[in-house]
């Protein structure tokens, strides 16, 4: 998410000193800000220059602490000097959502909601005399009546709402951004949470909720909101009633429809791949397990098995086809889904920067691996770089890396079946990832090197020259 900017360190602490020739300094103007773009990365003036620019005159008292990031200093400006707009340009702040490096990002849109608060607040409200910075905390206070304002942060929640296999996803009215997303809505004065997610599902689609679980927040200081994240059940009826207001449509999502995007800013989209990427079982375990086998047992043995009875497996159930073989997957758990999401976003971003060519997907997808009807797998992770291979709903052929989380119940197919079958298949690079032992054994098929790290290091893919890393410590 925009937040997420480790291992760079964010300090709010409000120390207004003086800038030093490092400190960075945000000039905003409206929903604008002065910057420029160096190999795709964006840069901002710097104290040093602006003190160039004003012929040597200590400009310091005119600029705003703000924060610090990494020790360094951020500062808000007022007045932009001449000669600077001939290096810098102006650029909507829609950029902290599409460009990097994503600390800076998250300091530039941090810096704009401090700006918008410093711009609104400017006289009392109460007496209209000028309000003065506070020394001690980030406050401003009237000399007059004593009156104090502090920060706007206005709370608000996001609400996935699932009903079993199902999520709702909503599109909203007359805005700018037309991806599907969770409900969301402000807290009103008065009310808890919990009431502000019955309240909004029910304004905004009709629908009783239950089982309200706290997800995760965020600072979005593109609407001075702080998000709340929340998962709830549907409770009863699930009759969607439109608020053609607020929505422009709202319906459910299997979990397998769930349009999968790969974006790392917004809490909406990470709740939505979480709940994509996790499995539920609807049935208790020995119903599910008798049913399945009654499904397949056609007088077959091992080794006899075909796509045909793969496909003719309940949808539900998880399962491999290895060399005429049908293998059960177990569900995965929620620490084999935080750690996949986790390594998959990583890899993604490496890839992203890299190379246009090659695509990741993650579990579940199937892959036709050896291009015939006796083997189909579904690796955790996936890259494929052959875009020829992606065919409607499975990848035809050798994916160039693979990546498999162990559980107890796959150990032995992951680290010996599997393993011989990607390196027969052309699979490039295989990393097969231990969260018990905190492990991670990479097989580089085209070196013919394994390495083992531990979750302490950063692990680079060999096949992309090292662009592409995860570092397991997160
Ligand atoms: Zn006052």
């Amino acid at each position: 998410m925009i937040q997420d900017i480790a291992p760079h360190q964010f300090k709010n602490e409000y120390m207004p000193v003086l800038p030093v020739n490092e400190s960075t300094m945000f000039f905003y103007d409206g929903r604008r800000v002065l910057v420029k773009k160096e190999n795709g990365n964006l840069v901002f003036p710097v104290y040093e220059e602006l003190k160039g620019s004003l012929g040597g005159k200590n400009p310091g008292k005119e600029y705003t602490y703000l924060f610090t990031i990494d020790g360094r200093s951020f500062y808000l400006g007022e007045d932009v000097p001449e000669d600077f707009l001939l290096d810098y340009g102006w650029e909507d702040i829609r950029i902290f959502r599409e460009t990097g490096p994503k600390y800076l990002c998250f300091a530039g849109i941090t810096g704009w909601q401090l700006y918008r608060w410093y711009d609104t607040h400017k006289l009392c409200g109460r007496c209209g005399s000028r309000l003065k910075k506070d020394e001690k905390e980030r406050m401003l206070y009237c000399p007059e009546c004593k009156h104090m304002e502090y920060p706007k942060i206005c709370p608000a929640v996001i609400v996935a709402v699932t009903d079993g296999n199902r999520l709702l996803l909503s599109k909203y009215a007359g805005r700018e951004y037309k991806k599907y997303a969770l409900l969301a809505g402000f807290a009103e004065i008065g009310e808890t949470l919990e009431d502000t997610v019955r309240r909004e599902v029910m304004e905004e689609v009709g629908l009783k909720v239950k089982n309200i679980t706290y997800y995760k927040s965020q600072p979005w200081s593109f609407t001075d909101t702080l998000l709340v994240g929340f998962f709830c059940e549907l409770d009863g009826d699930d009759t969607v009633t439109l608020d053609e207001n607020e929505l422009a449509l709202a319906r459910w999502f299997e979990r397998e429809e769930i349009p999968a995007e790969y974006e790392d800013v917004s809490l909406t989209n990470e709740m939505m791949m979480v709940f994509k990427t996790s499995r539920e079982k609807k049935q208790p375990q020995a119903l599910y397990v008798k049913e399945a086998q009654t499904e397949y047992q056609t007088g077959k043995r091992d080794g006899e098995y075909t796509l045909e009875d793969y496909y003719a497996l309940p949808d539900d159930r998880r399962a491999e086809l290895i060399d005429g073989v049908i293998y059960d997957m177990a569900s995965p758990t929620s620490i084999h889904q935080a750690l996949l999401w986790q390594i998959f976003k990583q890899l993604s971003e490496g890839i992203e920067k890299k190379n246009g060519q090659c695509m990741p997907f993650f579990a579940p997808l199937d892959v036709q691996l050896d291009c015939d009807d006796k083997t189909m797998l579904q690796p955790d992770i996936l890259i494929v770089c052959d875009r020829e291979k992606i065919r409607k709903g499975k990848i035809y052929g050798a994916p160039d890396f693979v990546l498999e989380i162990l559980s107890d119940s796959t150990r032995k197919r992951d680290m010996v079946i599997k393993l011989a079958k990607y390196a027969a298949a052309g699979v490039r690079e295989y990393w097969i990832v231990d969260p018990d032992k905190n492990k991670v054994i990479v097989h580089d098929f085209e070196k013919g090197n394994v390495g083992i790290y531990g979750f302490e290091h950063v692990v680079k893919a060999e096949i992309f020259g090292g662009a592409c890393e995860v570092d397991f410590k997160k």
